[in-house]
Parts: C-alpha cells; sequence; structure tokens
C-alpha cells in the first residue's frame, strides 16, 4: 500500500504548486512513493501510533507514513509553499493527517500528540543534529517517543552508531548509545533524492531503551565526554586535566589507563568516570 487513493505523483505536485527547493531549508525531496513506504516500515508498526514528523515539504513521507497505517500524523513544517499539497493530503486522509506551519525548533509538539508516539522525519540537515540532541536528553527519561526513524547524512548516520576505536566515535555516538539501541537501517544514495544531494545518506533507527545502560548523571557525562573529545588526540590524563588535579587517579580508579585516547574509552567506562567525578 503505497499511495493514498485520489492523490497525485509527487513530480505532479511539485509542479502544480512550484514547490522550486530552497537549499536554506535543507529541501533534497524524496518523490518515490514505494521508497517513502519502505522507510515508514523501518519505524515498526505505525498502526496504534502519532506519528511526529518534522519537515513533510511536499509530502512524500507524509504519504508513506499515513499509507504504512499510522494512526494520526502530525507534521512541522516551515515552509508555506508547501501548505497547499499538504492540505491535499490532508483531505484524502480525513482526520489523520494535521499539519503545522512553524519551526521545528520553536513550535511545542506534545499538546497535538497522544501516546504511543513515533518521530519519522527526512531532517533538513541545517538542523538534525541540533534536533536529535534534544530528543536525546529530555527533561526526564523516559523521552516522549518510544522510537526515532531519521533520515541523516550518511556521515552523522555513522557518527550515531560508531563503537569505540572507530573514526566516527564520539560524543553523539556514546549519547546516542546510552540510552537507546541505534542502528543504520537503510542507506540511500544521492540520486534518491530531488535535487539530488552532494553525499549519501541514511536512515538511523533509534528504539529508547526503560533506563540508561549504566548509571551516571547526564549533565556530568556530557561535561566530560565534551572535555575528552573536544581534544580527542589528547591523552585523557591530559584532556581532562580539569576535572580536578587527581585526574591520574581518579582514571585509574575506575580502570582508565590514563595515557588511553578518548576514542578507545567505551560507554561503561565513561559512566564510570562521571559517577565518580559527580561524588566530587
Ligand atoms: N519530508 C520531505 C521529503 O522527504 O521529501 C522533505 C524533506 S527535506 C530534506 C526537509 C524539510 O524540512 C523541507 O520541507 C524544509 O522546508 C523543512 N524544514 C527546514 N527547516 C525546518 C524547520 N526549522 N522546521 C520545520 N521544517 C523545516
Amino acid at each position: 500500500m503505497a499511495t493514498i487513493d485520489g492523490l497525485p505523483p509527487l513530480r505532479e505536485v511539485i509542479r502544480a504548486h512550484d514547490l522550486v527547493a530552497r537549499k536554506q531549508l535543507g529541501q533534497n525531496f524524496l518523490l518515490d512513493l514505494n521508497l517513502t513506504a519502505k522507510i515508514a516500515r523501518q519505524a515498526g508498526d505505525l498502526s496504534g501510533c502519532d506519528v511526529l514528523e518534522v519537515g513533510p515539504g511536499p509530502g512524500g513521507l507524509t504519504r508513506g507514513l499515513l499509507a504504512e497505517g499510522a494512526r494520526r500524523v502530525l507534521a512541522v513544517e516551515k515552509d508555506a509553499r508547501c501548505l497547499p499539497a499538504l492540505a491535499e493530503i490532508q483531505a484524502a486522509a480525513p482526520g489523520r493527517l494535521e499539519v503545522i506551519h512553524g519551526d521545528a525548533l520553536e513550535v511545542d509538539v506534545l499538546t497535538h500528540l497522544t501516546p504511543p508516539i513515533r518521530v519519522v522525519a527526512n531532517l533538513p540537515y541545517n538542523i538534525g543534529t541540533e534536533l536529535l540532541i534534544r530528543w536525546l536528553t529530555p527533561a526526564a527519561w523516559p523521552p516522549f517517543w518510544e522510537s526515532l526513524t531519521l533520515m541523516f547524512q550518511k556521515e552523522v548516520a555513522e557518527r550515531i552508531v560508531a563503537m569505540p576505536r572507530s573514526a566516527h566515535y564520539g560524543r553523539l555516538a556514546l549519547l546516542a548509545q546510552w540510552r537507546c539501541e541505534a542502528r543504520i537501517a537503510m542507506v540511500l544514495p544521492p540520486e534518491a533524492f530531488t535535487p539530488a544531494p552532494k553525499v549519501h545518506s541514511a536512515v538511523v533507527h533509534l528504539t529508547r531503551l526503560p533506563d540508561p545502560r549504566f548509571p551516571a548523571d547526564e549533565k556530568v557525562l556530557s561535561r566530560v565526554t565534551a572535555m575528552a573529545f573536544n581534544q580527542r588526540r589528547k591523552m585523557l590524563r591530559a584532556s581532562l586535566k580539569g576535572l580536578g588535579p587527581d585526574i591520574e587517579a581518579r582514571l585509574e580508579a575506575v580502570g582508565i589507563a590514563p595515557t588511553a585516547r578518548a576514542e578507545e574509552i567505551g560507554l561503561e567506562q565513561f559512566c564510570a568516570l562521571a559517577r565518580d567525578v559527580a561524588r566530587g
């Protein structure tokens, strides 16, 4: 079920509404409805869920989400030019699509959603990482969403799922994997989009865990990993000097060699260090 009855192909929609893609809005559209349905399926069974979509654009992924059975879709779009195309989808799926015209960084979506909630989006590249970090760092855990199924530039996707001792390993991997299962679900070539971006893209699927894998205070963990990775080539006894004069002893106490570098240290050890630092 890849289309909603009666709606024209996306190329026609784009032509009819003169939706020339704007680079400053990160507009790279998906026009193949088989592909958008496949992306929607990566989010799992949507039938009993509200779905938050950021940046529906002309509505290719929105149509995929509705066709795959989402109970309701809340779509937040900044570009007013897309609203008439989205209104046509609303008419074809009565009561199942709400569109908010606004900036996803500013809109309070929670009052518009009923749990269980999944987030599925082909994110504008300029705010993708910022949104992900916000979704991963709510005031309290568990967050409002059960899963995030998000399209990023492939390089960002690799940073989210990276393991220690790999080139992409860093703060984003630690933050994502601390309280989520994270995996790359699909890789898409530039030609999948109109216009084609310069790089490959990838869909990352993150499922929230009920609790963190290892206990730690989020703010302390974030401070420790920021210091460690801001100078990732340095030994930890140097990069973490700001944590106190006894940093070598602290590192040793939690089983980290003071001469190790940030990229060699796994999540469990970073959490142990954050707990030690939090004790003062
Ligand atoms: N979902 C559509 C698709 O897959 O074809 C479009 C994806 S396109 C990569 C990103 C979309 O996000 C564009 O429609 C753009 O207008 C929208 N957008 C950009 N910045 C935004 C923001 N701050 N808040 C909401 N939407 C935004």
